[in-house]
C-alpha cells in the first residue's frame, strides 16, 4: 500500500482540519462540561460532507473514499470526543445499514435529509439491556408483521444520538423460533407514536454525545421500513460494526494526537530543577513511545480503510486497527496526565477529559475482548 495521501485526502485533511480549530475544538471543554451536543457546529458539517460520509452522492452524501471518511473522524476526534463520537455513529452506524443493503426506495426516503444537513442526525440501536456482546442469542425486541407494517416491542440501551436523531435504526428478533437467520434491521422514525426515549445517560465521559435507552411500546412503521431481507439483520449488523471500527480506531487516533499535542507544548513549558520537563529522558520516552504508537495506529486505521475502498475483506484488519488504536489512545492519555502531573488530574486543562472520553473506545462498537475473538477466528481460518 503507499502510505502517502493523494492530493486530493490532502485537502481534504485539512479542509476538516481547520472547521475543527475553528468550529469544534473552542466548543470542546463547554460541551463536555454541559451535556449540550454541538449543533451550532453541525448544521455547518452538511453542506461540508461531513455528515454523509458513507452515502453516494446521488442520495444527498459525501460519496468520499474511506480513507477520507476516517480522517474526517480522526480530525473531528483531534478536537472534541463527543462531537466526533456523534457525527461517527450517525455516518458509521445510523447512515451506513440503509447507504448499503437498503432499497433505492429507502434511500431515498431516509437519507438525502440526514446526509445533507437538513435533518436531524440518525442512530442503530443494537444494544439491549440483556444484550451487547451476544446480539444474536440476546437480542428480545420483536417485529411482527401486521398487514402492511411492523409491530416493534423491546427496550433498547445505550443508543447514540436517540434524542438527536431523525430515526433510529432498530435490530428486531423476526424469527421467534431462533437461527441465525432471525434479525432484521427497521427503520424507526423517532416521532412514531409508542417510542420513548429515555433521558441522557450519566456517564463518565462524552458528555456532549447523548446516550439513550429507548423502549418500543406496540410502535407501528410501513413494513418497507425493512432495510434489506428479512432475517439478514445480523449479517448486516457485523458487516456495519466492520466499517464502524474503523472509525472508532480513526476517533481513538484523533483523541491521542490531542493529548500528545497537549504534553508536548506543556512539557516545553513546565519547568522543575531549572529546566523545562522536556529536558528529562524519562519525559522524552513517554513522548517518543505517544508518537511511534499514534504514527502505527493511523496506519493500521488507512490499511483498514485502504482495504474497504478496494472492496476486499476488511474485517480483520478493522478488527486489528479498533483494538490497537483504542488501547493505545488510552495509555497515550495516561501518559499525557503523568506529564501533567497535578494538573493532568484537574479538570481546567483538556488531557483529563480526552482521557475519559478514550475510555469508551475500548468498550463501544464491539469490546477489546470481541474484537480479539474477531482477529482470532480470522486468524485460524487463514491457517
Ligand atoms: C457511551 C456508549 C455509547 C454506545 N452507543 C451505542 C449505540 O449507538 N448503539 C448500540 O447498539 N450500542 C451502543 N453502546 C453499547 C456498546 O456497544 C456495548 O456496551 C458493548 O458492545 C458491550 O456490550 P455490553 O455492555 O452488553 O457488555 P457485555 O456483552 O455484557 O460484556 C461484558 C464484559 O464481558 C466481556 N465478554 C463478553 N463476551 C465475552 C466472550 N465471549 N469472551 C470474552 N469476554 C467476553 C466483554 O468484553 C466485557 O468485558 C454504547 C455504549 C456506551 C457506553
Amino acid at each position: 500500500m503507499n502510505f502517502d495521501l493523494t492530493e486530493e485526502q490532502r485537502l481534504w485533511k485539512d479542509t476538516v482540519h481547520d472547521f475543527v480549530a475553528k468550529e469544534v475544538k473552542p466548543k470542546a471543554q463547554e460541551v463536555a462540561e454541559k451535556g449540550e451536543f454541538n449543533w451550532e457546529a453541525t448544521r455547518k458539517m452538511g453542506p461540508l460532507g461531513l455528515l454523509g460520509l458513507n452515502v453516494p452522492e446521488e442520495f444527498g452524501g459525501t460519496g468520499i473514499d474511506a480513507i477520507s471518511a476516517a480522517i474526517a473522524i480522526e480530525e473531528l476526534g483531534r478536537g472534541c470526543g463527543s462531537t466526533a463520537l456523534s457525527i461517527a455513529a450517525h455516518n458509521g452506524l445510523g447512515c451506513a445499514p440503509i447507504a448499503n443493503f437498503g432499497s433505492d426506495e429507502l434511500k431515498q426516503r431516509f437519507l438525502p435529509d440526514v446526509a445533507s444537513g437538513k435533518g436531524q442526525l440518525t442512530a442503530l440501536a443494537l444494544t439491549e439491556p440483556d444484550a451487547g456482546s451476544d446480539l444474536k442469542g440476546g437480542v428480545t425486541t420483536r417485529a411482527e408483521l401486521d398487514g402492511d407494517e411492523w409491530l416493534i416491542n423491546g427496550a433498547k440501551m445505550w443508543t447514540t444520538n436517540a434524542s438527536i436523531a431523525d430515526f433510529i435504526v432498530t435490530l428486531v428478533r423476526t424469527d421467534p423460533d431462533g437461527g441465525s437467520n432471525a434479525l432484521s434491521l427497521v427503520v424507526v422514525p423517532t416521532d412514531s407514536e409508542g417510542l420513548s426515549i429515555g433521558p441522557p445517560e450519566k456517564k463518565m465521559g462524552l458528555m456532549g454525545s447523548p446516550t439513550h435507552a429507548v423502549t418500543y411500546e406496540n410502535v407501528c412503521v410501513p413494513k418497507n421500513n425493512l432495510v434489506g431481507e428479512e432475517g439478514k439483520g445480523l449479517q448486516y449488523t457485523l458487516a456495519t460494526l466492520d466499517g464502524g471500527r474503523i472509525g472508532i480506531g480513526a476517533l481513538s487516533v484523533g483523541l491521542a494526537q490531542a493529548a500528545l499535542d497537549a504534553a508536548v507544548g506543556y512539557a516545553q513549558e513546565r519547568e522543575t530543577f531549572g529546566q523545562p520537563i522536556s529536558n528529562y529522558q524519562a519525559i522524552q520516552w513517554m513522548l517518543a513511545d505517544a508518537e511511534t504508537e499514534i504514527n502505527a495506529a493511523r496506519l493500521m486505521v488507512y490499511n483498514a480503510a485502504y482495504q474497504k475502498e478496494l472492496g476486499r475483506p476488511f474485517a480483520k484488519a478493522a478488527a486489528m486497527a479498533k483494538l490497537f488504536a483504542t488501547e493505545m489512545a488510552e495509555r497515550v492519555c495516561r501518559n499525557a496526565i503523568q506529564i501533567y502531573g497535578g494538573y493532568g488530574y484537574s479538570r481546567e486543562f483538556p488531557v483529563e477529559s480526552i482521557y475519559r472520553d478514550a475510555r469508551l473506545m475500548t468498550i463501544g462498537e464491539g469490546t477489546s475482548e470481541v474484537q480479539r475473538m474477531v482477529i482470532s477466528r480470522h486468524l485460524l481460518q487463514e491457517n
